[in-house]
């Protein structure tokens, strides 16, 4: 079993009308959350990276601007993964690994914080956005800065399709380490070769669904986001089929928790806000 533990690394504004199909015209926070993991033998890891100072400043220039004024953040430096370490006594050399469930810049912004630790993320997701840059970049979500330079030296770039064991709904998979703790499994549409994570902790089965959904809400009634987000998702089609699947696994294990990085519902019931005085 893995320790985990879930950061708030700040949020983003969004109308939930384009979370959602018939959603309101009311804004919500999306927090970006990243998972801290303690394996019983590789030692800590990280789901994500989530939001970092340096995000701020990469969305400065033009064209990345853009991103800044469709989604407006609010993330302090504190709330950086790197700078909350220290809470569980640890510092970035600690973390070996850190799973990158796609190449949006909300999941990416503190990978540079972390010179020393693997990174791992499918090769289909690298190679969509290697090399990008200005619109093609944007298009994409991606702020090419974020990227460290020796990425690929570093990274353990997986090949997909997976062929490990399937799991209901959502099919084959990948076993991290070959223990079954962590699994690995494809979550396509949102972004190319994007990754949802099975992990085994302490407080049970969770999976990870990264922006397979935005919403838990849209996992259970199986409802998309607007058509607007078409402008900038890999597959549309294969997000509403992704939907649809997570729904199928939803179904047949609900004993696992499905924890989508921004859902405001899942922050509310598990995500201790930090630092704490940002509490409501
Ligand atoms: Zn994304
Ligand atoms: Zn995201």
């Amino acid at each position: 079993m893995l320790d985990c533990h879930l950061l708030d690394t700040g949020y983003c504004i969004v109308s939930e009308s384009q979370m959602i199909q018939g959603g309101q015209q009311r804004k919500i926070h999306c927090h970006a959350i990243v998972a801290l993991l303690r394996h019983p033998t590789q030692g800590w890891l990280l789901w994500d990276t989530g939001y970092a100072p340096r995000m701020i400043e990469a969305m400065r220039p033009w064209p990345y601007r853009i991103y800044a004024l469709a989604t407006p953040l609010h993330a302090r430096p504190e709330q950086a993964v790197v700078k909350q370490l220290p809470r569980w006594g640890l510092h970035a050399e600690d973390i070996h690994h850190i799973i990158l469930s796609h190449f949006h810049a909300d999941h990416l912004a503190g990978l540079r914080d972390f010179p020393d630790a693997t990174p791992i993320a499918t090769r289909a997701g690298y190679e969509a956005v290697a090399g990008r840059t200005g619109l093609a970049a944007l298009r994409r979500a991606v702020l090419p800065v974020l990227l460290p330079e020796d990425f690929t030296a570093r990274a353990l770039l997986l090949a997909t399709p997976f062929r490990g064991p399937p799991l209901p709904g959502l099919g084959p998979t990948h076993d991290l380490f070959g223990d079954g703790l962590l699994r690995l499994v494809e979550l396509p549409g949102h972004a190319r070769g994007q990754v949802g994570l099975l992990a085994q902790t302490t407080q049970g089965p969770r999976l990870f669904a990264a922006d397979g959904a935005w919403l838990s809400q849209a996992i259970r009634e199986q409802r998309p986001p607007a058509a607007i987000t078409r402008l900038f998702v890999d597959d549309f089609q294969a997000v509403t089929e992704t939907l649809r699947r997570l729904h199928e696994f939803a179904r047949a294990c609900p004993e696992v928790l499905i924890l989508p990085t921004h859902c405001p519902e899942i922050f509310e019931r598990e995500v201790k806000p930090w630092p704490p005085a940002l509490s409501p």
